[in-house]
């Protein structure tokens, strides 16, 4: 069943590209977004795009292993993280990743969690309904080698569950949610807690 339609979509993903470039969460070509369609499809920036420049015609549908359904684009480099966290968690509708300063200082300084207390933006989190909380966000290490870093990143959920984000040491941010919207507040949320934590070292 087609839950969202393809034009939508690629708007929603540009959208998000104009807003995050205009904070400097995607430098160069960095970042990369996505929007489930269907139960076997997704819309996925394509690979190599400036994030605060993208259009439609940079926006491309895979499967939900990676594989692309039509055209001759590229989909992102790290899609693979994109199609895990889809296959793991059904009701999810989209998935964003930035490359702030604060996510690539704080997340080089952490161990294999950051642990965030007591802000009023926590709320925004699903199961959160209080400023008197510690966010848990796991930090994985970076690797080139997509797969094996999905995979390892799954199974982590598999044994704690999937929370709902994550960070790679010195690379980025990862959230999620059930609609664009939220995910993008998500983003806000985290991008705005970790810059107070780099302003409090
Ligand atoms: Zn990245």
């Amino acid at each position: 069943m087609e839950t969202s339609s393809f034009n939508a979509a690629a708007e929603a993903l540009v959208e998000t590209g104009r807003r995050f470039d205009a904070r400097g969460w995607v430098p160069a070509s960095s970042g990369n977004f996505s929007i489930r369609l269907s139960d076997e499809r997704l819309a996925i920036t394509a690979s190599g795009r400036h994030k605060g420049e993208l259009t439609a015609a940079d926006i491309l549908t895979v499967d939900m292993h990676g594989k692309v359904q039509e055209g001759d684009l590229r989909p992102s480099y790290e899609t693979g993280l994109h199609t895990r966290l889809y296959r793991r968690i059904p009701q999810l509708g989209a998935v964003l990743h930035t490359h702030s300063v604060a996510c690539t200082v704080i997340s080089r300084q952490a161990g294999h969690n950051i642990e965030l207390r007591d802000y009023e933006l926590s709320k925004i989190f699903e199961g959160i309904d209080s400023h008197e909380v510690t966010l848990r966000i796991p930090v994985y290490e970076n690797d080139q080698d997509i797969e094996a870093l999905a995979a390892m990143i799954d199974a982590r959920m598999e044994r704690d569950g999937p929370g709902q984000a994550y960070l790679i040491r010195g690379h980025g941010l990862y959230t999620w949610a059930g609609d664009i919207r939220t995910a993008r507040y998500r983003v806000e949320a985290l991008e705005f807690m970790l810059e107070c934590e780099l302003h409090t070292k």
